[in-house]
C-alpha cells in the first residue's frame, strides 16, 4: 500500500458517506442533532479537495492532512475524533513510502488510542470506539495469524459492521446522545455507523491497490 491507497480510501469514504448521508441524518436526528451525515460528506469532500492538491507527499502525510482538513472543515465531535485519529495514524508511517499489514494495523490501533484520548469513551458507550476497536482488534488477530490482507479487512470490516449493530440496545454514555438517557436505548449509533461504513472503504481501498 502507499500513497494511492490513502486517496483512494479517502474517495471511497467520501462516496459512501454521500451515499448514506440521509441515514446517518435520520440516526443522528433519532439520538443526537441531525447533523452526522453533512458533518462527515462535508468533512471527506473538503478531504478528497485537500488530498487533491497533494500528489506527491508520502502516505502518512497525507493521513496527517486528512485529519487537518476534518478538524477545521466539520464543527462537530466527529470532525476533532476522526481528525486526530486520522493524525495520529498518519505519523506512525512518518515519511515512507510504502507500508505493509502490521503497518496499517499500527497506524489503526494510533487512530483508535487517539479517538479513546480525546473523547475519553469504551466499548459499551455507544460511539465509533463500537465499531473502530473490534475493527483494529480483528485487523489485528488477523494480520498476525499471517492471513492475506484482502482477508483481515473483509474480518475487520465485518467486526466493524457486528460493533455498528451492538450500539443498538446500548444506552449512550458519551457525547450528545447521552443526555437522551434511556431514550437512547435502540436507536444505532451514528458515528459506530460512519465508522464500519469507513473501514469497509479501506477494505476496497486496499483491494484496489494490490
Ligand atoms: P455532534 O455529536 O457534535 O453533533 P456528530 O453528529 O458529527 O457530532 O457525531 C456524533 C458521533 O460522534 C456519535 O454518534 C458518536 O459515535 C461520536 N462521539 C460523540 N462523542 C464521542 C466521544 N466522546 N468519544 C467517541 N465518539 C464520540
Ligand atoms: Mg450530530
Amino acid at each position: 500500500m502507499d500513497a494511492t491507497t490513502v486517496t483512494t480510501w479517502m474517495r471511497e469514504i467520501e462516496t459512501s458517506v454521500t451515499q448514506e448521508r440521509d441515514r446517518l441524518v435520520q440516526l443522528d436526528a433519532a439520538i443526537g442533532d441531525g447533523d452526522h451525515g453533512t458533518n462527515m460528506t462535508r468533512g471527506f469532500a473538503a478531504v478528497v479537495q485537500a488530498l487533491s492538491q497533494d500528489q506527491e507527499a508520502p502516505p502518512g502525510r497525507l493521513l496527517i492532512l486528512a485529519g487537518r482538513t476534518l478538524v477545521s472543515s466539520v464543527g462537530g465531535a466527529s470532525g476533532p475524533l476522526w481528525g486526530s485519529a486520522l493524525r495520529s495514524g498518519g505519523r506512525v508511517l512518518g515519511d515512507q513510502a510504502t507500508f505493509d499489514g502490521p503497518q496499517l494495523v499500527e497506524v489503526l490501533a494510533a487512530a483508535l488510542a487517539s479517538v479513546k484520548d480525546l473523547g475519553a469513551a469504551s466499548v459499551g458507550d455507544k460511539t465509533m470506539v463500537d465499531a473502530l476497536e473490534p475493527a483494529v482488534a480483528a485487523l489485528g488477530r488477523t494480520v498476525g495469524e499471517g492471513a492475506s490482507l484482502a482477508d483481515a479487512l473483509e474480518a475487520a470490516a465485518a467486526a466493524a459492521e457486528a460493533g455498528m449493530r451492538s450500539t443498538i440496545p446500548l444506552q449512550a454514555r458519551k457525547g450528545r446522545a447521552s443526555y437522551l438517557g434511556e431514550r437512547s436505548i435502540g436507536h444505532q449509533d451514528p458515528g459506530a455507523t460512519s465508522t464500519a461504513l469507513m473501514i469497509r472503504a479501506l477494505q476496497r481501498a486496499a483491494a484496489a491497490s494490490s
